[in-house]
Formats: structure tokens, sequence, C-alpha cells
């Protein structure tokens, strides 16, 4: 059983067969060379899915197979990612001042970060289609889980990572025994060196940012709604890096609702750090153009992407909800990250973006039902901790 019936180009609307995209080396548009987008028979699958025991197992990464392009679940290569808490605590409900505020910690996953999932699907695909080497470029995080998932399943993995990388996530990628090439550059340019060498080498599968990881990622937003009893949260609030993980959370909500699990969806509120906010400047300018930052500095390195691969997809999910974009300073995201651990809640910096997004528009969420999320592990980076 399968569900995915193609992939459609985000610009150009054309459709390609599951078959056209494997054959590629960069999964990319046809005829435009832009973002693909996956496409269900959501007909099929609300009538062999959407049973009582379906809506009551317990929620993971792979129960919600069916909404991921994947053609033999005999093969799925599983760390166990997924199923993450929803945490709910009174004084966090206080401090917002809102009906309850849920903190989704995904600091829960095998590597300490949302990615995992992304990367489980990612290696299945690889797997899938007989491919030795993983390649990607990483600011860290994707390295560290794709470099897990990999070693996991026997294939050798290349990272090219930007200058700004931590030394604690370089050290993470080393332990799993992936393959560190230094580039004397930025995020960009790490992407275009990956995507060379996955050019170059045949038995090589590209990993990172592409149509994969979006869907891996949106088994975070049917966990949400899961976890809720399949109540529709009133907000959630994630950070944006490359706009991967609200545009995936939104594409959960739009498949939910497609297949009539749930009859509403939430609004989304994207937060960024001022030193790169190029999707606040657009939802700010109201603009569907997004000005790339270039070098961006900021203690959340793990969303220091000037140039946001899927920034067009967060504009969307922001505007289609009536949500919005805010930007908080450094100093605010190290606040709450330490009032978050003052709460047994540990997150790397980034990780406490959203939850300093919450607190800066708390005003509007009288009444609401919150969800943060918490995306990387403290231990990751513990910066200004003695
Ligand atoms: C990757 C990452 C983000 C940003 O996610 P995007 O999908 O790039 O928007 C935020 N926090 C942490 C900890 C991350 O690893």
């Amino acid at each position: 059983m399968v569900y995915v019936t193609g992939f459609r180009c985000f610009k150009c609307g054309k459709h390609h067969l599951p078959g056209e995209i494997e054959s590629k080396p960069i999964p990319r548009c046809s005829r435009c060379n832009s973002g693909l987008d996956a496409e269900y028979d959501y007909d099929s699958i609300r009538k062999s899915l959407l049973t009582d025991p379906f809506k009551r197992a317990s929620p993971t990464h792979w129960k919600y197979w069916a909404f991921l392009p994947v053609m033999d679940l005999s093969n799925v290569i599983t760390m166990g990612e997924g199923g993450t808490p929803l945490l709910e605590n009174n004084s966090l409900t206080r401090d917002i001042g809102c009906s309850r505020m849920l903190v989704k910690y995904e600091a829960m996953n095998p590597t300490g970060s949302f990615k995992d999932r992304g990367s489980s699907l990612e290696i299945t695909k690889a797997m899938e289609y007989g491919k030795e080497k993983v390649v990607l470029a990483s600011t860290g995080n994707m390295g560290a889980s794709v470099a897990a998932y990999a070693a996991f399943a026997g294939l050798e993995c290349i990272v090219f990572v930007p200058n700004i990388v931590g030394a604690a996530k370089i050290k993470q990628i080393r332990a799993y025994g992936a393959d560190i090439r230094f580039v004397d550059g930025d995020y960009s340019l790490a992407m275009k060196q990956a995507e060379d060498y996955v050019i170059a080498h045949t038995d090589s599968f590209l990993t990172g940012d592409y149509p994969w990881r979006g869907e891996g990622t949106k088994t975070v937003g049917f966990e949400i709604a899961d976890q809720l009893y399949w109540r529709v949260p009133d907000v959630i609030v994630a950070p944006i890096g490359n706009g991967t993980l609200i545009w995936g959370i939104f594409e959960a909500f739009i498949d939910m609702y497609e297949v009539g699990i749930i009859e509403h969806k939430p609004t989304f509120i994207g937060v960024q750090v001022e030193a790169c906010r190029p999707v606040v400047d657009a939802w700010e300018n109201n603009s569907m153009e997004i000005i790339p930052v270039e070098d961006p500095e900021t203690v959340a390195t793990a969303i220091a992407c000037g140039d946001p691969i899927d920034g067009l997809g967060a504009l969307c999910a922001i505007r289609e909800t009536g949500g919005q974009a805010v930007s908080v300073s450094d100093d605010e995201v190290i606040e709450v990250r330490d009032f978050l651990a003052g709460h047994g809640i540990f997150v790397e910096p980034s990780g406490a973006v959203a939850y300093a997004g919450a607190r800066r528009v708390s005003g509007e969420l009288e009444g609401k039902t919150v969800v943060c999320m918490a995306t990387g592990h403290g231990l990751k980076d513990m910066w200004g901790i003695e």
C-alpha cells in the first residue's frame, strides 16, 4: 500500500511521478528546478486508515506512514524518533497568560533534535534506492542526525559544514563516524558543494532540505493533534531557520484537514532572531520576496539561515492561517533558555526561540491553547553556562 501519488512543483505546478524523482541526483522540478511537494491519495487514506485503532494508537513517527512517501514499510530505518512529549506546566501557562501552554519537547529524539524525523525517512529512501553514501550540508543538528541514522543503517556519510558550526556539534557528527568536510564559506556554499558531490558520485544520496526531509518533518504536526485527542490547538509557535519545520507542521494539518480528521487549522506564529529575520521582514513588508541576510551572527546557530530554503513555505503557513512572524533578541532567547531550564525543560538557544516569541505576543494569547516547539536539547550547546 502506497498513498503517495507524485510530486508537484511549488512554482510552476508541474507534476512528477514518484519514479521520475528517484532517478534524479537532486530532487527538484525537471522544468524549472524549484522545490517539490508530495501529493497523496487522500480518498484511499480516509477509507482505509482513519479507523478507531489508528486514532487510539500511541503517537510515534511511523504511525503516520500513510502520509509519507515510502514504498516498503518492512524496510524502514528507525531509531525510535518521534513520540516526543507535549509538556504542560502551570508556571509556563501563567507566565504567558494563556489558557494552556504546551511545549513539544523535540529534544527527546535519538540525537536530540526534531531533525531525526526527516533523517529516518531520508535514510530509508537511500536504502530503497540502493545507495552506499549519504551527503549533506549542515549547520550542525542535521549533520549529527543524518550521521547517526547513516551509521545505524551501515551507510557512509559525508557532511559539508560551513564555518559557523559550534565545536560540540562538530564533535557529535564526528562521534557517529561521519567524514567532515570544512567549507570556507556559509551554508549556501556548503549546499552547493554537497550537490556537486552527489552529481559526480552516483552511489551517493543527497539529504537536506529536499522533499524527503520536509515530508518526514510533518509527523510532529500529526503528533500534536493526536496528543490532544485530535483536537486542534489555537496557536502553534515555531522557530524559523530554513522554514522546513513550520512548513512541515502546516502541511501535516493540511493532510489531516483533507482526510477529515480535523475541521480547521491552527494559527501559526513563526519566530526568528533579530540578526537573521528575512522571513519576518517579508511578512512585515507584505512581500513574497525573501531578501537574504549575509553571514548572520546569533546565539541561535541552528536558525542562522540567511537564505531560507523553505522561507516561502513558512510565509504561506503564517499567511494562510492568519498568523504572524515576530523576531526576538539574543538576550531574550538566553533568558528564556534559562527560564525553561529552571522549570526542568533544557533546550539549546534555538530551542528557546519559539517560547521567546510567545512571550512577545503574549497579550494576544489570552484564553488560547498554545503549542510551543522546543526543537533541540540543551546539552548540544550550553552557551554561557559555566
Ligand atoms: C533545524 C533547527 C531549527 C530550525 O528548523 P528549520 O526547519 O530550519 O526552520 C530550529 N531549532 C533547532 C534546534 C534546529 O536543529
